[in-house]
């Protein structure tokens, strides 16, 4: 049976490994094993039904020693404060890495929204703003889009702190819609960052991008996006996707038989949580399997784009010996018994806070967007985008290379490496 995951143990198992390379002082070491921070409230929340409902809200600031924090808020059933800890920490991991002058934090709700009406969803919004207010802020600490959470949300959430602040400020939470202090290009940021960290990994294996097949599993934000990049960029091919389906309580893998999915057709099919119409999907020919059939295909690359732990000591064995990239879309989905098994079996991996900063980059360039009033077009933050991942990914590779460590490893040693030596600068270090 596959071990539960705990996120916070899984971040900070691989964080220790890494600390131990780098010969970190101990009490270095220990001051980033954890989260700076940690704050837990309860959200009072009116029903449609005239009933309260009491909800928990958290927000967990890791490490701001290279600027202020930065970290998504997410909205999902199964919320614990572990999670947001592991999800702070690789935060401050990601933007060191894409070499974004950010902070490491994260927020959320143990809610699921999808059982909310849209005023509850405001109320909630506006609620975790009015408990939090005091400790985020455009150079504090900004909040974005997660799991569970969209750009309405966030602008719910712009306004709550602008009325508490009085005056307009945009650049509290990125994520916002365009129109209403949004960047163009946020929405497709993270999975056309992963396709520009899978595009340099074929370069640097030598494959070809239109002889390569993708599996992917989830098709929410990162996967729509990651899908339609592979095909209308890279022009390679997708053999399925997956989801979680809300209406028969567990995940398909939706396949194409020819491994041709149209990413677009399907986005036109799928609800706002990443669920998507199987039956409108059969009548266009495609084949729904079990949940899990996405990670057994017979493709060049794996692309984990939904929750934690989906890479498992059990799962790993599934992966068809074709497999020569996983590119991590989601946040922790592998394991640290399946890295053991992707190491010997000399897969390429893409770590998942290299492999999904595009989000966090394009959230930082709406905050600067916000700071300056002046706006971007599509075409520039998406090339500024692409210009900052290609870097990440060389920055990682030369390390794996000179190192011959495994790319996390090497992801982990560029970040920590940065993380440690702003502390330092900042007089962190030398303790009287
Ligand atoms: P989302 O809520 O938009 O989509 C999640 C998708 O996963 C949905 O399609 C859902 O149906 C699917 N899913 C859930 N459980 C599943 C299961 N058991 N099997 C198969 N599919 C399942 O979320 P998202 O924003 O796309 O985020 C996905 C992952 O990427 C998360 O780990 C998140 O932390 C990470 N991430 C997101 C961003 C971003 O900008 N959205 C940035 C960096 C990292």
């Amino acid at each position: 049976m596959t071990k539960p995951i705990n996120a916070f143990k899984m971040a900070q198992g691989q964080f220790d490994h890494v600390a131990e390379l780098l010969d970190l002082e101990p009490y270095v070491a220990k001051m980033l094993r954890e989260p700076q921070r940690e704050y837990k409230c309860q959200i009072p929340v009116r029903m449609h039904d005239n009933t309260i409902q009491v909800f928990y809200g958290y927000r967990v600031q890791h490490n701001d020693a290279r600027g202020p924090l930065k970290g998504g808020i997410r909205f999902h059933p199964s919320e614990t404060l572990d999670t947001i800890r592991a999800l702070s920490m690789w935060m401050t991991w990601k933007c060191a890495v894409a070499d974004i002058p950010l902070g490491g934090s994260k927020g959320g709700v143990a809610v699921d929204p999808a059982t909310l009406t849209e005023s509850e969803k405001e109320r909630l919004c506006r609620g975790w703003i009015d408990k939090f207010w005091n400790v985020i802020g455009p150079h504090q600490d900004v909040p974005a889009p997660d799991v569970g959470t969209n750009p309405q949300m966030m602008g719910w959430m712009m306004d709550e702190y602008s009325k508490i602040a009085r005056e307009y400020t945009p650049g509290v939470i990125t994520g916002k819609p365009v129109g209403g202090g949004g960047s163009l290009g946020r929405t497709e940021a993270t999975g056309f960052g992963v396709i520009y960290t899978v595009r340099e990994a074929l370069k640097h294996l030598k494959m070809d991008p239109e002889k390569t097949t993708v599996a992917i599993q989830g098709f929410g934000n990162v996967a729509q996006y990651a899908a339609i990049g592979f095909v209308e960029q890279l022009k390679g091919k997708v053999a399925c996707v997956s989801c979680w389906d809300r209406k028969d309580k567990q995940a398909h893998t939706i396949s194409h038989p020819q491994n041709n999915v149209d990413p677009r057709f399907l986005q036109s099919i799928t609800d706002q949580y990443g669920t998507i119409d199987k039956d409108k999907a059969i009548q266009a020919g495609y084949i729904i399997e079990d949940g899990d059939a996405w990670i057994s295909k017979d493709v060049d690359i794996l692309i984990p784009a939904a929750l934690e732990g989906q890479v498992n000591d059990q799962t790993v064995q599934k992966i068809s010996d074709r497999v020569k990239i996983i590119a991590e879309g989601a946040n922790g989905p592998t394991t640290p018994e399946a890295d053991e098994v992707l190491k010997r079996n000399n897969i390429f991996l893409i770590p998942d806070f290299l492999c999904n900063a595009g989000g966090v980059t394009v959230s930082y360039f709406e905050s600067v967007q916000n700071n300056m009033n002046y706006y971007w077009t599509r075409d520039e933050v998406l090339s500024r985008l692409n210009q900052k991942m290609t870097q990440a990914f060389k920055s990682v590779l030369q390390l794996t290379e000179q190192e011959k460590v495994y790319t996390r490893d090497a992801a982990y040693m560029v970040a920590i490496g940065r993380v440690v030596k702003a502390m330092e600068l900042r007089g962190w270090l030398y303790i009287p």
